[in-house]
Parts: structure tokens; sequence; C-alpha cells
């Protein structure tokens, strides 16, 4: 992985009722804004579990309080990880103002602690880390469970664990932080709960209390191998998946690179998808044929509006955010019918266009008038009248063809091209006229309807 840094702090503390001297090692894994991905995943550092000892306990603030834009202290053990780096609503973050706060973690009951795993992501000053950890094991006769920041810990039945402050000598430090607390002697010690005291990065302004993105306790008894398989159980792709309508298509949307559409791509782009996918299906069937049970796409900054490559689709986020009410969604009905096309041969790209053009205009979203006669109206003299000019031209003639001679011509031209047999001699077989033929008719009827408002040169 690129763009990673790590470095280790150790000290030395007393822990454990006997007294047994043991050298607490805290390791700092980070990445910063270009290398964090939504996969927490990091060479020195576990990767965060959803079945540690933490999954359970009982989470509580001792002292300060939750800042109302933070997603709750359930975002801590959840299991769950933020899929972008500035997600208030998946990380869990003290008041905007104050200097952080206590944070209690109560196992339920006493065990021995292999490590505590803490995780922060944030692009500016609330990505690092800087707190103590306190633990008990709550048998102490002066133990107070809940004591306010004032009250020192180490007087009523807490043990300092260790001290974490991953920020850096300069600059704001923001990415991605991965801390274990470990032991050399290999477990903590034995503890029913933990004290977070935790302070923020910065008090240059109001927001400098970290993103944590989930807190993980590691019991001694836990498989070696149950810490690293949870890596990738968690967010294992950026982004989200939905399934279609009839359950047969997942669609993965990878926001990663755009994470301003995300909310756009739940509330709009997916919920067409998922009603769609499954009639351009219908639409374009054809014998033996399944259509792709997955596929995803992926929306980043890039040249051009999209383009379809097999089961990967990739469209342009800058383009779409200026067409979020207008064409966004229909591009990317017209993408997901080459999905549905799934051609691998040398095929005609006018007709290729045309076909999801023609779904798209004539099938999804009739109301635009994205192609009809309205659509011809208004771009008088700007147009060559040619059947076979692809894209919107295509998909009217392909519309022609439809009501006039053969209802079905669109799929089973599809289904020739999916075979790689399509030749220009089809046109005659479904419909008694030859490809030019139809080309003619078509623009003469266009044009005739069209009167003095032909869009022909
Ligand atoms: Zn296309």
């Amino acid at each position: 992985m690129k763009n990673c840094l790590m470095w280790v702090a150790a000290g030395c503390f007393f822990l454990g009722a006997a007294g047994t001297e043991a050298g607490t090692k805290v390791t700092v894994a980070y990445h910063n804004n270009d290398g964090a991905t939504p996969a927490f995943e990091f060479k020195s550092v576990p990767g965060p579990s959803m079945n540690d000892a933490a999954t359970t306990a009982k989470f509580s603030i001792v002292d300060g309080g939750a800042d109302s834009n933070s997603g709750g202290l359930g975002k801590l053990n959840d299991g769950k990880l933020p899929v972008d780096a500035d997600q208030p609503e998946e990380n869990f973050f003290f008041d905007a103002g104050s200097d952080g706060g206590r944070l209690r973690v109560d196992l339920g009951g006493v065990i021995n602690v292999r490590q505590v795993n803490t995780y922060s992501w944030h692009p500016g000053p609330r990505g690092p880390q800087l707190y103590k950890l306190y633990a008990a094991d709550g048998t102490a006769t002066n133990f107070n469970p809940a004591p306010k920041r004032g009250v020192v810990p180490g007087q009523c039945g807490w043990t300092l664990v260790a001290s974490v402050d991953t920020r850096p000598k300069s600059g704001d430090g923001g990415g991605q932080y991965g801390v274990s607390i470990a032991d050399t002697g290999g477990h903590l010690g034995r503890f029913r709960c933990l004290l977070f005291d935790v302070s923020a990065t910065e008090r240059d302004d109001d927001f400098g209390n970290t993103f944590f993105s989930e807190i993980d306790v590691v019991a001694a008894d836990a498989p070696t191998a149950a810490v690293a398989a949870a890596r990738g159980t968690v967010a294992p792709v950026p982004g989200f998946t939905a399934q279609t309508a009839d359950g047969k298509c997942t669609i993965a949307i990878n926001t990663e690179l755009a994470p301003g559409l995300k909310e756009w791509a739940e509330s709009k782009l997916v919920p067409a998808l998922v009603e769609w996918y499954p009639k351009i299906t219908e639409l374009l069937a054809s014998d033996g044929y399944t259509a792709p049970d997955h596929f995803q796409i992926t929306l980043k900054p890039m040249d051009g509006v999209a383009y379809t490559s097999g089961r990967n689709v990739v469209a342009n986020s800058e383009w779409l955010k200026t067409e979020l009410d207008g064409q966004a969604v229909g591009s990317l009905i017209h993408e997901a019918v080459h999905v549905v096309q799934h051609f691998d041969g040398e095929n005609p790209g006018w007709l290729v266009e045309g076909s999801a053009d023609y779904i798209r205009w004539f099938k999804y979203e009739p109301q635009s008038h994205g192609a009809d006669l309205v659509w011809l109206r208004k771009h008088g003299g700007k147009l060559s009248p040619k059947y076979n000019a692809g894209y919107r031209l295509t998909a009217n003639f392909l519309n022609w063809v439809s009501e006039k001679y053969d209802q079905d011509i669109v799929s089973q031209m599809n289904a020739a091209m999916r075979e790689n047999k399509y030749d220009a001699g089809l046109w005659k077989k479904y419909t008694g006229k030859t490809e030019t033929a139809l080309g003619d008719e078509w623009k003469q009827e266009v044009m005739a309807q069209l009167g003095q408002a032909s869009p022909f040169k």
C-alpha cells in the first residue's frame, strides 16, 4: 500500500495486581489522506474486528458529551467503519469546543486482555488520537467506576495502561490511524473496565475532537488468527451494494473517489437501477443467455461522461454533479444496458449505442423526450438525417422500426450481436426491407412530420 507511515512508541509500566513488571507497547499505524482507504488495513496494527470483546461491551460517557453530529457511542463497537474520510455520522466524537471527555468500556466481567486497538479517520486535526488509557478489574475497595475529570483514576482503583499521542510534530496530522496497545509479555492484564481519558488534538478552533471509528478489545484467549481474519470482514469494498428487484443481480457502487455523490447514489441512482436492470434484462433477453449477476459502478473524476467495460461501469463524478436533476441517472441506465448487452465481438457502434439510447429514452424515460419528435424539433438544422448516426438519432430510428415493422427488432438485433452473428441482411429478414430502404423511409417520414421544423440540413 502506498503512502504509509508507521512508527512505534514503547514505554514501561507496572501492571497487574501482583505488580509484575511488563512492557506496554503502543504501535501507531498511519495512512495519510491519499493512502487511506475504507479497508483500514495497516501493516503493523490489526484491522478492526467485529467479534472482539468490545463488540458486546457496554460503552458509556463518564464525563463530557457526544457531539450531536456524531453517530453516537454505538459507532465504536458496531464493527462497521466509515467509508470516507469525513463521515461524522459513522464516528464517535466529543462535543465541538470541548476538550474531549472520558469514556468507559465495561466488558461485563474480568477478562484477560491482550490488546486494545483504536481507529480513527479524518482529513484534518480530528484524525490523530490523544488519550490516556486506564484499566481496572473493579475489585479495589475504593474503586470509583465513573471518575470525572478532576478525579485522578490512579487514586480510585484504576491503573494507567498507556498514553497515546499520534499527533505529528508539524501539520494537522489528517489521515487514518490505527493504534494498538499491547504488551511485550503477551497480555495487558486482567480487566473488567477500561477508561479512555480523551483530549482534543488542538484548541485553535472548536473542531479538535478526534473522529473515533472503532475501539476493539482483544481477549488473550482469542485465537491469533481471529485478529487478522477480522480484517476484510469490515467494509470489504469501498461504497455499498444493492440487490436488484428480482434478486438476481448485485450492484456495487464505489463512491470512494466521489464521496459527495454517495447520498445521491443511494437515494436516486440505486432505486432506478434495481428496478430497471431486470427490465433491461427482459427487454434484451435471448435464448440461453443470462445477464451478469453482478456489476460495479465507480464514480470518480475523469474525462468524458461514462463508459462500460464488461461488468465495470465508470462515470465522471464531476459531470454527474452538474446533472443531478437532469441526465445523471439516465446516463447510467444507458451504461446498464451495455452491461446487459454483454458484447465481446466487433459490432456496429451506431447500433450498440442506438440500442442503449432507445431503451433509455423510449422505455426508461419517455417523459424526458430525449430522442423523440419533441427533441428533434429542438435541434433544427443541427443534425444530419442519418439513421446510423448512433445514440439518439438511431434510437429514434429503432423506435420507428419497432412501431412500424417489428416490435422486437432491438431485442433481435441485440441477440445477433451478442452471438457475434450480426449482419446487415438481418434487417431484411425481420422487416422485409433492407437497412438502407428503412433508413430512407424513416428519414422521409420524420421530415414530413417535422415539416418546417425539420432539423435536418
Ligand atoms: Zn454507450
